[in-house]
């Protein structure tokens, strides 16, 4: 079993904000936002990145990204946009290894993909 941050979230050993949930996906505000909205969307099975994600993960990657949408449409930021990342390995600034989507707006958030 892994033991990171997002595991103890997901077992409800550490707390978080948590804004959306179904069977595969969770959601939470990120403790340090880097703007407005800032919510991660983890799986609750454990995928340590995009890097080692295999074929068998196909629907819980697709998963992660409706449920990416759905809380951009719940944070109130789908009509003035969001961006959505994922940080893998060293170079992106990858710090818990355990897979995360960000959810970003509420801002303009500029024009690069990694700015
Ligand atoms: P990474 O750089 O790995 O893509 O992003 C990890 C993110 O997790 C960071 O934005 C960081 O602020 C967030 N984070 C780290 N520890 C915690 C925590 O204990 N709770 C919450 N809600 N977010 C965390």
């Amino acid at each position: 079993m892994a033991d990171n941050i997002f595991q103890k979230i997901i077992d409800r050993e550490a707390p978080a904000d948590i804004v959306y949930e179904t069977e595969e996906v969770l959601a939470f505000k990120d403790i340090n936002p880097c703007a407005p909205v800032h919510v991660l969307v983890i799986p609750k099975r454990h995928i340590t990145r995009l890097r080692e994600a295999e074929g068998s993960d196909e629907a819980v990657l697709g998963k992660l990204l409706l449920a990416a949408a759905e809380v951009a449409r719940e944070q109130g930021i789908e009509e003035s946009g969001y961006r959505v990342v994922i940080n893998n390995g060293r170079d992106a600034g990858e710090i818990v290894p355990h897979l995360h989507v960000h959810v970003l707006g509420g801002q303009n958030l500029g024009s690069l993909p990694g700015g």
